[in-house]
Formats: structure tokens, C-alpha cells, sequence
């Protein structure tokens, strides 16, 4: 009794911002905020530590960013959490300790959506760090870092991003995960292949790690595959080092999937059972706004971002709503279909949108950050295997020329395109006609190489040589692991492609593999 009056008399003592922090040590949401739910189940007991997937942001804007985490004691085998809403407080401090709070509230962690949170910042500083963390019960996660925007036109001198993407568990450790980890980005961008699908998909004699279960088609495989993958230390550190702005490629569904239509000739409508529970999955396990939350089968992923007067980020769905591969996919020479303009690769509505989106950029970088490479591989060298790939804009020859003439007509400033999905890392100009090298350059593209997929890869792909000649728009190119660290400033934006020797062993340094610059005012990249 004298022990609790004490308290309380310490207590009386706290301003308002203390008291929050003490009733958060505590486990005390009820000073912090009224439960907002009558049904909620406000103080859990877990089996086992709950923050098993680590925590997450994404997605800024000037005002604020999206928290993220997902509540699963049992990470692999469902989640292993009550079937009931969980009351998850959350609270984000000016300073890496949490002297300072600035925000503090609480979220429902649902079973409908596996126990995941998404919480919407609002009313934070434009362009500034922050740090967050979460409790559910009497059990606190790790901190993240996160970093909003800078307002809406703001002048900036500097901003420092990641690009990565197509980190398959099975082909290696996760390093440049760590390493973008300790980079402190303002942001990554991640250009899909999150996940995996398949069993043993990575190549049975460079599989390091195993994919639990089999290929995965229910919600509850897609949020185990998610749940696994989430469970990698260096993964966890990445995504509490920085905000992310995620998109997708294939495999978080399926490979090579084109809209409604899988690989393995599925009826439409089933696929689309399959497609749905991906989605979802998605949704439940990344840093979006509930603007992302499906509807069915669909998922409105593409959105827009802008940096002060800097970047203008287009984030693009290469998959969800395009045309299906030319010509049975693969890689084919004289494919007539690959040219036909009724052919899409963003679907008429994203087309459109983006089309809109061009008119009014105004920032000095305007970026198209998507999945498969735009600019042209010629491997007419290396044919019989065929000249084009047909997933690739090469299967979509009219929408690329859409795109290359909305992007002069509009005079959108210095276009760079970012994309992933096939595990090399490229440095290209943007042509308006890939035939002629004397053709308009339009802007640059970058292309990540993958953080594991393919294993430890070579210096370059074994049909280099052969294929350099009739690709004179490449300008940089590398088949080992890694990711792009970009600095854009006001004059230039400079790629750096970060490469690692192995991802069989843990715990490499990455090396400099090569440097891109593209000047404003000048399209195309010079090597550095
Ligand atoms: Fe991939
Ligand atoms: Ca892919």
C-alpha cells in the first residue's frame, strides 16, 4: 500500500509526456489512450515473444509514415495467436532513447488480417528522423528508425535511397540486407520478388536455407512464407533502419503470372482464389497505407510520392493488370505480338494515371521505380535462345513507346527508371529507339541486381561478352549480389552499385562494383 502511494506521489510529479513514458514501461495503455475497442483483448498473455517479425515503416510523406508490425508467437506455423482483436500501443520519439515522446496511441491487431498493424502517421515534421516502437501486452519490440519527407516542394539539397529487391531465402544469406541496414537511407525501395513461392525453386545445388512447407497457394502458406522470411535477422535490420516503399514482382504470387493468368494454365477465376490469398498476405506483411488493403483479387499498388523539389516517385504494378506474355513467353526473335499496341504492361487505368502524373512533375528527378527492365536486352548474339525477353517491356513494344513518347511530349524533368526481377544489375540509357544508337536518349534506368536469388554469381552473366556489342546502351553491368545505394542531389543522381563476393558465406563487406552518374539537364549516365 505505501509502496503504491509512493508511486503515485512520483507519478504526480511527471509532466504529462514522463508520465506517458513511465505508463509505457509499465504496460499501461489506459493513461496513454482510452481502449478504443469494446471487444479488444487489451492485455494478452503469449506463449512466446510476440515481435517475432521485427517492426517496419514505409511509405513517407512530409506529415508522417506508416508503422508496421505483426503479432505472431509462433511465427511459421500460423502465427500462433488467440483468435481474438489484440490491442497493440504504439509510440514514436524524437530521439533514438524515447526521452523525447511525440506520438503515442494504440491499434487493433485483427485476426482477419494475421494479426498485423498499420498504423498512419499524421501531424509528424517533414523531412526529420524518428524513432518507434510498439508493445502488445506486457511485451515491447524492437525500435525502428524512420524518416518522413520533406515538405511538399521544400528545396533539398541531398536525399539518400536503397534499391533492392529479389532476396530468395533458399540461394543465400540475406547480407546486403545488413548492409543496407547500416547505410541510414532515407528510404529503400524494394522492387518485388519479396518472397518466393516455389520448393526448391532456388537451384538444388546452391540451396543454403530451405523454404518450409511446399509451393504455397492458402493465405495461411503466403503468411508462413512472409513469417519466414520476415524471421531473418539481417531482414528485420533492414527494415528498422529505414522507411521502405515496397512494390511487387511475380513471385510474391506466382512466377511470371500476367494479370489473371498464371503459368501452369489455371482457369482465370481459380487462379484468382490464389491470387487474392497473395495479395492479402502482402498486404498483412508490408508498411502500407489501408489505401493498399485488396478488394478480392485486387490490390491498388501503384501510387506516388514526392521529396520536396527533388524526386518525383511513381512507384509502378508491372504485373496485376498487363497483357499476357507474347508469344508463350520465354525468349523469342520475330515475335509479331510482342508489337501489338492493343498489348498493355500497366493496364489502361495505371497507364492513364501515370500518363497525368508526367504532366504535373515538377521536382527535379522524376522517377518510375518498377519490376522489369524497360531499356532493351538485345541477346540476338546469343540466340538460338531468342532476342527478347518476353516478360520484359521488350514483350511490350507499343507500351514502351507509349512511355518513352508521354515522357518527351510531357517534358517530365530527368526521368530515371529503376527496375529488378531478373538478377543482374544494369546501368542503361533510356533510347527512343534501341535500333539506333543515334536515337533520343530519354533518361537512365537501374537495375538491381538481386540480394540472393540466383546464389553467388559471377563478375558478368556468361553471354556478356557477346551481347555487349548490340546493347551500346548499357552502360554498366554485374552478376553478383547486392543492391543500388542512389544519392540524388539538385545537380545529379548517382547510382552505386554495391556488390558482394559470396552470399554463401554470412557476413560479407560489400565492394563498390561500379558507379552511374546521370547529370540534370544532360539524359543518359556517365560512368563515374
Ligand atoms: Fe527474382
Ligand atoms: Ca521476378
Amino acid at each position: 500500500m505505501e509502496s503504491i502511494r509512493l508511486y503515485d506521489r512520483a507519478l504526480a510529479r511527471l509532466s504529462r509526456r514522463e508520465l506517458l513514458n513511465v505508463a509505457w514501461a509499465l504496460g499501461i495503455t489506459a493513461i496513454a489512450q482510452p481502449i478504443t475497442a469494446r471487444f479488444a483483448w487489451a492485455k494478452p498473455v503469449f506463449s512466446s515473444y510476440p515481435f517475432t517479425l521485427g517492426v517496419a515503416s514505409g511509405d513517407p510523406l512530409p506529415g508522417g509514415v506508416v508503422l508496421w508490425t505483426r503479432l505472431a508467437p509462433d511465427p511459421l506455423n500460423g502465427g500462433g495467436m488467440p483468435m481474438a482483436a489484440v490491442e497493440v500501443g504504439w509510440e514514436v520519439a524524437a530521439d533514438s532513447g524515447f526521452g523525447t515522446i511525440v506520438q503515442t496511441g494504440t491499434a487493433l491487431a485483427r485476426p482477419e488480417l494475421g494479426h498485423s498493424v498499420h498504423v498512419e502517421l499524421n501531424g509528424l515534421e517533414a523531412g526529420r528522423e524518428y524513432w518507434y516502437r510498439f508493445r502488445a501486452g506486457d511485451e515491447i519490440s524492437q525500435t525502428g528508425r524512420t524518416r518522413t519527407a520533406p515538405a511538399m516542394g521544400a528545396a533539398v539539397e541531398e536525399i539518400r535511397f536503397g534499391v533492392c529487391g529479389c532476396n530468395h531465402y533458399e540461394t543465400g544469406y540475406f547480407t546486403a540486407f545488413r548492409r543496407i541496414a547500416e547505410e541510414n537511407f532515407d528510404f529503400v525501395f524494394h522492387t518485388g520478388d519479396y518472397i518466393y513461392e516455389g520448393r526448391d525453386d532456388g537451384g538444388r545445388n546452391d540451396r543454403l536455407r530451405e523454404h518450409q512447407g511446399q509451393e504455397i497457394y492458402t493465405i495461411v502458406d503466403y503468411r508462413n512464407r512472409y513469417a519466414q522470411y520476415k524471421s531473418d535477422a539481417d531482414f528485420k535490420a533492414a527494415h528498422a533502419s529505414s522507411p521502405f516503399i515496397v512494390s511487387w514482382d511475380d513471385h510474391e504470387v506466382e512466377n511470371n503470372y500476367a494479370g489473371d493468368i498464371d503459368e501452369n494454365d489455371t482457369p482465370p477465376a481459380v487462379f484468382a482464389l490464389r491470387r487474392a490469398a497473395a495479395y492479402q498476405a502482402w498486404y498483412e506483411s508490408m508498411p502500407v497505407r489501408v489505401s493498399q488493403m485488396p478488394v478480392g483479387a485486387h490490390l491498388n499498388m501503384y501510387r506516388r510520392m514526392i521529396f520536396g523539389d527533388l524526386l518525383d516517385f511513381n512507384v509502378l504494378d508491372t504485373r496485376q493488370y498487363r497483357s499476357n506474355q507474347a508469344c508463350g513467353d520465354g525468349s523469342r526473335t520475330d515475335c509479331a505480338e510482342a508489337l501489338d499496341p492493343a498489348r498493355t504492361m500497366l493496364g489502361n487505368e495505371q497507364e492513364r494515371w501515370l500518363f497525368d502524373n508526367l504532366a504535373t512533375a515538377r521536382s527535379r528527378w522524376t522517377i518510375l521505380g518498377q519490376q522489369v527492365p524497360i531499356f532493351t536486352r538485345d541477346f540476338s548474339a546469343s540466340a538460338p535462345n531468342g532476342q527478347f525477353s518476353m516478360d520484359k517491356w521488350d514483350g511490350y513494344v507499343a507500351a514502351r513507346n507509349r512511355l518513352s513518347n508521354r515522357l518527351i511530349e510531357t517534358g517530365a524533368p530527368n526521368p530515371v527508371a529503376f527496375s529488378g526481377d531478373v538478377h543482374l544489375a544494369y546501368g542503361a540509357d533510356l533510347k527512343m529507339d534501341y535500333a539506333d544508337p543515334d536515337s533520343r536518349t530519354i533518361g537512365v534506368e537501374f537495375t538491381n541486381t538481386s540480394v540472393t536469388s540466383n546464389g553467388d554469381g559471377t563478375d558478368v552473366a556468361g553471354n556478356w561478352e557477346q551481347i555487349k556489342g548490340d546493347n551500346p546502351h548499357i552502360k554498366y553491368h554485374s552478376a553478383r549480389r547486392g543492391y543500388i545505394a542512389v544519392t540524388a542531389t539538385q545537380a545529379t543522381l548517382q547510382a552505386d552499385f554495391k556488390i558482394l563476393d559470396k552470399v554463401t558465406v554470412p557476413g560479407l563487406p560489400t565492394t563498390l562494383g561500379g558507379s552511374l552518374t546521370a547529370e540534370a539537364g544532360a539524359p543518359g549516365a556517365q560512368a563515374t
